[in-house]
């Protein structure tokens, strides 16, 4: 117990410098400024809890927003008409699925109609889609906030995007035929998360942009990938603060004379 207090004495110290920034985090994922705060709060508590497991190899803010990502897959609800992934891969697979690019393209302009897309996807992929088409993060660094290896999270990614595709697209979705085209259709949709990250050899890429100069089901979805992609950064929103509400709270309960911030003896009723 004495050791205990020792290491949550020794994070309470500096829990109260990350609520702004583990705000912005939870705001950017979840899209909803309620649950965000909660989830910060939440963290907090369960930051103290494991307080002796924090070993101070990692920054505390990588280690909370940890935390924080995990309280969030049992959090997240899930949307209603929520997009199954592998139902997703599984017409990304087949040669004929195509999508028609006017419709989807006109989709993601309106920024409405982008968000509800993007709430399709379930929570991890949305996640790694947002925090690397919005956020600007690396693949490594979406890696170690999900906790899995750098080829998990590339996955995530890629059926991320691919997924927010088929979403914008519903409704205007096409098959067509097709004969005679060099690499399967698959082998070129798998390369294009890649490919806009410009992490693709040369000779793949070459052989991606041969199979595009004949493929009549690629292009589009190629077209597709890029400009949803190109849209979700304008959803970054550098001017997410803190509610005063909650900041104020934080610091209250942080900054208290006990060694374990009220914030533990939070009522669940509380907003
Ligand atoms: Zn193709």
């Amino acid at each position: 117990m004495a050791s205990d207090q020792v290491g949550a004495a020794h994070i309470t110290d500096d829990l109260a410098d990350h609520g702004a920034g583990l705000y912005r985090f939870a705001l950017s994922i979840t899209r909803d400024p309620a649950l965000s705060a909660d989830l910060v709060q939440d963290t907090f508590v369960r930051a103290i809890e494991r307080a002796d497991q924090y070993r101070g190899d990692a920054p505390l803010g990588a280690w909370l927003r940890r935390i924080l990502h995990n309280l969030a897959i049992d959090r997240v609800r899930r949307a209603s008409h929520e997009l199954i992934v592998e139902e997703v891969e599984d017409a990304w697979m087949s040669n004929e699925y195509t999508v028609d690019p006017e419709a989807t393209a006109m989709r993601a302009q309106t920024r409405d109609e982008l968000l509800d897309a993007l709430l399709r996807i379930p929570f991890i992929y949305r996640s790694a889609v947002t925090l690397h088409d919005v956020e600007g993060w690396t693949v490594r660094e979406i890696a170690e906030v999900h906790d899995v290896g750098i080829p998990a999270a590339k996955q995530r990614l890629r059926r991320g995007r691919m997924a927010l595709v088929t979403a914008l697209a519903e409704g205007h979705e096409r098959r067509r035929h097709l004969e005679g085209v060099p690499m399967r259709c698959w082998d070129a949709r798998i390369h294009v998360s890649d490919y806009l990250n410009g992490t693709l050899d040369t000779e793949t890429a070459t052989l991606v942009e041969t199979h595009l100069g004949v493929c009549p089901t690629c292009p589009p979805l190629y077209a597709a990938l890029v400009d949803a992609s190109d849209r979700l950064s304008a959803l970054r929103d550098d001017d997410a603060v803190v509610p005063p509400h909650l900041e104020a709270a934080i610091k209250a309960r942080l900054s208290g004379t006990s060694p374990l911030p009220a914030v533990m003896d939070r009522p669940a009723t509380i907003e």
